[in-house]
C-alpha cells in the first residue's frame, strides 16, 4: 500500500530567485513549498515541479485592503473575474471593497458568497469590507449610498456577509458610531475612520473604542480653518498622523496625495502602521487611452497609472485611481525612494499585521502567498498558497 506521505506533488521548488527575507536582506536562496506554506528556505531543495527564477525578486504576495476594481471588473460583478485580473497585478489577497446603498452592497455579498462557496473558491480573496453606508460625507459616491447607523442595518450587513466582513469604514461623528465601532472591533473587525469631519476629540474616542485604520488619509480630510492669522492650525489630518495605534492607507500615485504628504507620513508613521492602497476601480490597470466604462462611468481617459481615471465629460476630474498593487510597490521604490524591504512592507506585511494574516513575508510556515518580478518589477508570476495562479506569457 502506498504511504500518503510520499506524495509531493503539492511541492513546488522556486530556484535561484533574489528571495526577500523578512529580515529585509535580498539573497539568492530557493524556497521549497509545500501544503500551501513556506516550507523551508535553503539551498538544496527538491520537488517535483520547480520554477526557475534566476535573476528574478521573489517577493510576498502583494496584499490590497481598499479595491473596487480593476479594468471592467469590479465589486458589483464577477469576483472570480476580478481576482483573475488582480492576479496579473501580482495580488496574491485582495479585500473587495463596497460603495452604495446597504441593500444593494448586501446582494452583492450574498451572491459572492453563493458564487464561491462562501469565498472558499478564491483564495485570493481575504474578505468584504464595507466602504458605506456609514459615512458623514460621499466623497466620490452620492447620497443615497449612505445611512444612518442602525442595529437593524448592521445586522442585515452583518447576515449578508456571511462572517466575512473584515473590515468596516465609519465617521466617527454620526450618532452610534463608537459603540458600533467598539462592538465590531471586538468581534474582530477592523474599524476605519472614513470620509470625515469629525473632531480630532470624536477621531480619539473612535481610536479608544478599537478603530486601528485610517481610510486614504488626506483624500476626503479636509484642510483646518484658519482663525488667527498668527497661529497655525491643527486638523484631524495631523492628529491621525502622529497616533500610533492606528494605520493609515494612502493611495500612492502621486496624485491623489503630494508626494510631500506621503514623505511627510513616512516620517510620522511607525513603520508598520502605513498602508498602500490603490482604491481602484473600473479602468485601473488598462494601458493608456480613451473607454467608455460600464455603470455610468461614461467616457475616461487614462494616462498612465500615476495620473488617476479622468471623465472626460466632467472637464477630467478625477474619477478614481488607475493604480493596481504592482504599481504602488513600483512607486514605492521608484517614486517615494524606498528599498525592496520597505516597499514590501507597505504593500504587503503591513496590511497582513493589521488584518492578523499568516502572510507578508518570506519565513518557514508563513502562507506561501509569493509574487516574481523581472529587474523592472513587472511581474512574472504570482503563487497563491503554493500554487502558480499567473504567469506571464
Ligand atoms: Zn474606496
Amino acid at each position: 500500500m502506498a504511504s500518503r506521505m510520499t506524495v509531493k506533488s503539492k511541492s513546488l521548488v522556486i530556484k535561484n530567485g533574489k528571495v526577500l527575507l523578512a529580515s529585509g536582506e535580498l539573497v539568492e536562496k530557493n524556497l521549497l513549498l509545500e501544503n500551501g506554506r513556506i516550507a523551508k528556505i535553503g539551498a538544496a531543495n527538491r520537488a517535483a515541479v520547480e520554477l526557475d527564477a534566476a535573476g528574478a525578486y521573489v517577493l510576498p504576495g502583494l496584499i490590497d485592503i481598499h479595491t473596487h476594481g480593476i479594468g471592467y471588473e469590479s465589486s458589483n460583478g464577477s469576483l472570480k473575474a476580478y481576482a483573475e485580473k488582480e492576479a496579473a497585478r501580482g495580488t496574491t489577497t485582495f479585500y473587495p471593497t463596497l460603495f452604495g446603498p446597504p441593500e444593494v452592497s448586501a446582494g452583492h455579498m450574498r451572491r459572492h458568497i453563493e458564487e464561491t462557496d462562501n469565498l472558499r473558491a478564491l483564495p485570493q480573496i481575504g474578505g468584504f469590507r464595507l466602504e458605506s453606508p456609514y459615512l458623514g460625507r460621499t466623497g466620490a459616491g452620492i447620497s443615497t449610498d449612505l445611512a444612518p447607523i442602525s442595529k437593524a442595518t448592521t445586522n442585515m450587513l452583518m447576515k449578508a456577509g456571511g462572517g466575512k466582513i473584515k473590515i468596516w469604514d465609519f465617521s466617527p461623528e454620526l450618532s452610534g458610531a463608537i459603540a458600533t465601532i467598539a462592538s465590531l472591533s471586538r468581534a474582530g473587525m477592523v474599524c476605519s475612520l472614513a470620509h470625515t469631519r469629525c473632531t480630532i476629540a470624536q477621531a480619539r474616542q473612535a481610536v479608544e473604542a478599537g478603530a486601528r485604520l485610517v481610510t486614504h488619509l488626506f483624500d476626503t480630510f479636509e484642510i483646518p480653518p484658519t482663525t488667527d492669522p498668527g497661529v497655525y492650525p491643527a486638523g484631524l489630518v495631523d492628529y491621525l498622523l502622529i497616533e500610533d495605534r492606528v494605520a493609515c492607507e494612502i493611495i500612492p500615485d502621486g496624485t491623489h496625495v503630494d508626494p510631500l504628504h506621503v514623505e511627510k507620513t513616512f516620517r510620522c508613521k511607525p513603520a508598520d502602521r502605513l498602508v498602500f492602497v490603490t482604491d481602484s476601480n473600473f479602468g485601473a490597470g488598462l494601458p493608456s487611452g480613451d473607454y467608455v466604462l460600464p455603470q455610468g462611468w461614461g467616457r475616461v481617459r487614462i494616462n498612465g497609472s500615476n495620473n488617476g481615471v479622468r471623465l472626460i465629460d466632467r472637464k477630467m476630474a478625477l474619477a478614481g485611481s488607475a493604480m493596481t498593487p504592482i504599481d504602488g510597490l513600483r512607486n514605492a521604490v521608484r517614486l517615494f525612494g524606498r528599498d525592496m524591504a520597505a516597499a514590501s512592507r507597505l504593500c504587503s506585511k503591513n496590511a497582513a499585521g493589521l488584518l492578523g494574516l499568516n502572510k507578508g513575508e518570506i519565513a518557514a510556515d508563513r502562507d506561501a502567498d509569493l509574487v516574481i518580478l523581472d529587474s523592472n518589477l513587472d511581474v512574472l508570476h504570482t503563487i497563491v498558497a503554493g500554487k502558480v495562479i499567473y504567469s506571464r506569457g
